[in-house]
């Protein structure tokens, strides 16, 4: 099925959402990193199918993205590809997923939902931010040095519920739209993403036409 069945055991489910295009070693840094400080049992590497912020731009498909998460997680037996997302219709929102995933599981099993630094700002801004609060605490990766406290005030202005813990991983700099635009220039993309991942681009051809895109920080 879509999700990995519950066997029994997992009783810390992180969930790490993206588009993944393509999946990179911030991504997984991140993950890795996350599940060992809060002790997880299994990181879900959902892609996103229709993302709900990247409409209107050109992604790639989502089995390509699905992919290349099954590519670059495959060795982790802590790491599982998800095609929950991808398997829906329509726009994606974290909390719908969220939801399904509480449908879904025993009520014993928490949810941990991981983000970026960047997606924590707006947190309390995505569409039923205080229903996210209720089902997940979140995960919020940091680099060494930044500051928190920007993020920190919005929550607490918000007033919605959030469990924010906040981990710092080491600097890395790494995004798919650079990735995609290296590609596209003809740069080397060795040691920003696994080389899976880097053969199933250069075979797929991937990124190599399309508008050059703003850097999205997201
Ligand atoms: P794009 O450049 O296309 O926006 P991206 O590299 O930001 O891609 P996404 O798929 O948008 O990747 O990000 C998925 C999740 O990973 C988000 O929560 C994002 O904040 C986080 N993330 C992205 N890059 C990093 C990184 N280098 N380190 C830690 N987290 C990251
Ligand atoms: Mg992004």
């Amino acid at each position: 099925g879509p999700l990995p069945s519950a066997c029994g055991r997992e009783r810390r489910l992180g969930i790490m959402g993206g588009t993944f295009d393509p999946i990179h070693y911030g991504h997984l840094v991140t993950a890795e990193q996350a599940r060992e400080a809060l002790e997880l049992d299994l990181v879900l590497f959902m892609p996103a199918g229709s993302p709900a912020f990247k409409r209107g731009k050109s992604v790639s498909t989502p089995e390509d993205r699905y992919a290349m998460t099954v590519l670059a997680t495959a060795a982790n037996p802590a790491f599982y590809a998800c095609r929950f997302e991808i398997d829906r219709k329509g726009i994606t929102y974290t909390v719908d997923t969220l939801r399904a995933l509480r449908d879904y599981y025993a009520s014993d099993v928490e949810l941990f939902f991981i983000t970026g630094a960047d997606a924590i700002l707006d947190i309390v801004s995505w569409r039923d931010a205080e229903q996210i609060a209720g089902l997940a605490t979140l995960i919020a990766a940091t680099r060494p040095g930044y500051d928190i406290s920007q993020a920190q005030e919005r929550i607490e202005a918000s007033g919605f519920p959030f469990d924010v813990r906040y981990i710092e991983i080491p600097a890395l700099a790494i995004s798919s739209t650079n990735i995609r635009a290296r590609v596209r220039a003809n740069k080397s993309v060795r040691y920003l993403t696994s080389e899976s991942v880097i053969g199933f681009i250069r075979k797929n051809r991937l990124y190599l036409d399309g508008c050059p895109d703003e850097g999205d920080t997201r």
